[in-house]
């Protein structure tokens, strides 16, 4: 359920016409719902009521500080990927007690970075990088709480990109080392295993992988506590998938019920990162056309908009619903590609998608965007990036502007010789 509907022909975002957020900010743009996202948190959140469990928001999926400090209102934690991540969460007010530092690559810096601020744990996946969090803490004086994540070797049925449970896959620690590893963390001085993680992978549509690897992860947890490891935190990940176009994701509170009972006599806090299900339908890309034309095998509607700002269809192959903001009746369907201005054959947001006839000019809803949207944009072609905007109540509030051209060539310098 989200907030972007149709109100006498035009689509809103809640009470705003889209068209009016056009007008104000230009286009491209994110928009995003308030309405929605608060409900998309308490809607999970709730469905987790009967037992511990801290919400840490994969802010990979969406990081503007605007909407992270809206989730840190509602009570949630952060799941982060980096130094930066970090930085953004602290900046937004999320509590260093919810943020947990996930990925395979942390360097000493970010180890330094995390144990300076005290988040809840590192989420570890080697045990060279056990050891150099190990001595990043000796270093410092301090003792670093982790959790070993474990790849629990499940085929999660999603797109081979955003799997990473699987035996193969760069992620995690495989469960035939996990005792070794477990091992070897509780031998070292500065380093306490506080916790179990998993994530197998994301836009997860089936209940069933969650809870075959959520299995594997407890009975770790009981051999773990058999040999005196004493885990107090399981982490499930995120993953959980949404309607982009006629998927049928389990509620938050099927998962619930799912896995609660599995975990319910272990005392442990649950942790989760849902990224995707709490910001992906809570966000859309506003684009205008530019141009249509009719090449000889194909028809092509150009926008302004492109595989820069919204890479999910280039990278993915993903589909995302196209809307148009005007309902218009101009005969029957037709059957396009809808491409971006950037120099590249794989710059589409969609391919042979039948859709209304569209007309230069026209504005556009490409849909499902406020996950992995503008997270993932770039500068490519030397487009500024787009501005965000967020909905509340009637009002349009800038998150984020758009970047001038002078923004492109912050940082950048001409070395004397050139002068
Ligand atoms: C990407 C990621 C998430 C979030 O995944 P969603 O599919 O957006 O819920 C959570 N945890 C980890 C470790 C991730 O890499």
């Amino acid at each position: 359920m989200h907030d972007f509907q149709y109100r006498d022909g035009e689509l809103h975002c809640e009470r705003v016409a889209l068209s009016r957020i056009a007008k104000e900010v230009g286009t491209p743009c994110y928009v995003y719902s308030h309405t929605t996202l608060v409900r998309h948190y308490r809607v999970f959140d709730g469905a987790f009521q009967s037992i511990p469990h801290i919400v840490a928001f994969a802010m990979k999926a969406n990081s503007n500080v605007a909407i992270l400090r809206l989730m840190a209102r509602e009570g949630s934690g952060a799941d982060i990927v980096s130094g930066g991540e970090l930085y953004r969460a602290l900046r937004a007010g999320i509590p260093p007690s919810k943020i947990v530092f996930a990925g395979v690559g942390k360097s000493w810096e970010e180890i330094r970075y995390a144990l300076e601020t005290d988040i809840l744990m590192f989420n570890v996946e080697s045990s060279d990088e056990l050891r150099a969090i190990d001595d990043v803490a000796a270093e410092m004086g301090r003792r670093a709480r982790v959790a070993l994540r474990i790849n629990p070797d499940i085929d999660p049925q999603t797109h081979p990109y955003i799997s990473t449970g699987l035996k193969k896959s760069k992620f995690g620690i495989s469960a035939a080392r996990a005792l070794d590893e477990f091992k070897l963390a509780s031998s070292l001085q500065h380093t306490e295993v506080v916790g179990v993680h998993k994530h197998i992978g994301s836009q997860l549509t089936e209940v069933a992988p969650f809870v075959d690897a959520l299995k594997k992860v407890v009975a770790l947890v009981e051999t773990l506590k058999g040999h005196g490891t004493d885990i107090r935190y399981i982490n499930i990940g995120g993953g959980l998938g949404i309607t982009y176009s006629d998927e049928t994701p389990p509620l938050p509170k099927e998962l619930a019920e799912a896995l609660s009972p599995l975990i319910r006599d272990l005392k442990c806090v649950l942790i989760m990162e849902p990224g995707r299900v709490i910001a992906g339908n809570a966000g859309i890309l506003m684009t205008r056309v530019l141009y249509t034309k009719e090449a000889e095998a194909k028809h092509f509607v150009i926008v302004d908009a492109a595989m820069n700002d919204l890479i999910r269809p280039s990278l993915y192959n993903a589909y995302h619903d196209i809307l148009p903001v005007r309902e218009v009746q101009r005969g029957n369907p037709v059957t396009v590609d809808v491409v971006g201005p950037v120099c590249e054959s794989g710059d589409f947001l969609a391919k042979d998608r039948t859709m209304p006839e569209a007309k230069p000019g026209d504005l556009l809803a490409v849909m499902s965007a406020g996950a992995y949207g503008f997270t993932m944009a770039s500068n490519y072609n030397s487009r500024p990036r787009v501005p965000e905007v967020l909905i509340r109540e009637g009002e349009i509030h800038v998150i984020r502007r758009r970047e001038t051209y002078d923004d492109l060539v912050r940082g950048e310098a001409i070395p004397e010789f050139l002068r």
